[in-house]
């Protein structure tokens, strides 16, 4: 049996800034992580792109857990504690220094993910936190002696891999989207909630958006028809159907019900974010004003010109349709066109920069002060294996340096 004071199972974003920021806050501490893979970090390593979206300038704790479709709640204390400038701070103190990008995502200025992963490995080395590869936890049982059911007096905590059993005193899960490991936690009595895709683009087949990919409408605004899902934002036709913001924050918002939907549903986009009505009414002066002119031709509301055109075309005219030619029922159309158009979803489709899953350790089982099992003493959790997820940006990342870092300075004290 090898004997260590903390284990942390997982060595990826979360699991590395517990350990380092355990070992130095309290250098006393035998700290090590299991790490089923040959190497970690693997995740930081594609993340963003291979830049590594760090976290993102949102300052406010209030405003920053709108980017949570599950955690928005419990999160408000924790980001108390340690908020996303205090990232920036941690990164810059140990010579990483990030930059914020106009949408207000944040990156290492190197533009590289390596100088994330190049920090923490020589942090853990500084701190002598010991990384164990190759260790893919296979069973966890908890020293507990039961008293009721819940809150038990730990003696702490047995690991086995297919070749070491370890125990420690407190233990820290930290592996992501894990099935295996929410498995064993429900072994220990926790309760995980049924993990779905997050952040995903939509599968359209439609006339409309055939052969024009690339194309963006800077600002729509689109509902999931029969739910209360709405979202705004820039959006992008691809050769499969939409995506960017505004499609990716319904896939997060939407995580749950669109999984039972089996991903096939209607969306209803307005273009312009106008109503019918007032469209209605710019169309009627339009047809006046550009009585002689193709409407085909003349893109109008700062659309992109394809995307005009083939809005035109569905509203049951020609190319060479003139506006003063145009009847009642055509410029309805097009004002229906332009303000709800309506669009079948046929599933979903990965979004490379960033895809993350709904679902885990059910959050009433947390103690969100110290991000402690409400269940098992001196048993913590930190980043995605917990149900907390968050859309594209850099948020999902900082739930984890949050999370550990809570974690640390519990269990460090
Ligand atoms: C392609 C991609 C790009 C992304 N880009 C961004 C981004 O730019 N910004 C952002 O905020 N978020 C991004 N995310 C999401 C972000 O990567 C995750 O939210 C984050 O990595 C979660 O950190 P974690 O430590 O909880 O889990 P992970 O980083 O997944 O780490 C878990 C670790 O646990 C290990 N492990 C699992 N099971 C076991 C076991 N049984 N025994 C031992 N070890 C085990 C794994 O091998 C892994 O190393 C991206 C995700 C993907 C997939």
């Amino acid at each position: 049996m090898i004997k260590k004071d903390v284990i942390i199972v997982g060595g990826g974003a979360a699991g590395f800034f517990a350990a380092i920021n355990i070992a130095e806050q309290n250098p006393h501490l035998k700290v090590a992580i299991l790490e089923r893979g040959s190497e970690g970090l693997q995740k930081v390593k594609v993340s963003g792109g291979g830049r590594c979206n760090v976290t993102h300038a949102e300052f406010i704790p209030q405003e920053l857990i709108k980017n949570y479709p599950r955690g928005e709640n419990e999160l408000l204390g924790p980001f108390h504690q340690f908020m996303t400038g205090d990232t920036m701070e941690w990164f810059e103190k140990r010579g990483v220094e990030l930059k914020i990008e106009e949408d207000g995502r944040m990156f290492p200025v190197s533009n590289s993910s390596q100088t994330i992963i190049d920090c923490f490995l020589s942090e853990a080395v500084k701190h002598h936190v010991e990384v164990l590869y190759n260790q893919s936890v296979t069973a966890i049982s908890s020293q507990s002696s039961h008293t009721e059911l819940v809150e038990v007096q730990s003696k702490g905590f047995v690991i086995s891999t297919k070749d070491h059993a370890y125990s420690c005193q407190k233990l820290i899960i930290a592996t992501g989207s894990n099935p295996k490991i929410w498995n064993l936690l429900e072994n220990l009595g926790h309760t995980i909630s049924q993990p779905v895709p997050s952040l995903f683009t939509f599968d359209v087949k439609d006339e409309r958006i055939k052969d024009i990919p690339g194309v963006v409408a800077l600002h729509v605004e689109v509902k999931v028809l029969g739910t209360n899902l709405w979202s705004e934002g820039p959006l992008l036709v691809t050769h499969v159907g939409f995506s960017a913001p505004a499609i990716l924050k319904l896939s997060a918002f939407g995580a749950v019900e669109l999984a039972k939907r089996n991903y096939k549903f209607q969306i209803e986009i307005n273009f312009i974010r106008q109503t019918f009505e007032d469209c209605l009414d710019v169309l009627k002066t339009l047809k006046h004003d550009l009585a002689k002119k193709s409407v085909f031709k003349s893109t109008q509301f700062d659309l992109p010109k394809r995307l005009w055109q083939k809005l035109v075309l569905a509203s049951n005219m020609n190319p060479e349709t003139r506006w003063a030619d145009l009847n009642k029922n055509q410029l309805e159309n097009l004002a229906a066109q332009l303000t709800k158009a309506v669009f079948n979803v046929d599933g979903k489709n990965t979004f490379k920069e960033e895809f993350v899953t709904a679902g885990g350790v059910d959050l009433k089982e947390i103690n969100f002060k110290t991000f402690e099992s409400k269940l098992h003493k001196n048993l913590y959790f930190a980043g995605e294996v917990i149900n907390v997820d968050a859309i594209t940006g850099g948020f999902n990342f900082q739930n984890a340096w949050t999370g550990a870092y809570i974690v640390a300075k519990s269990i460090s004290e």
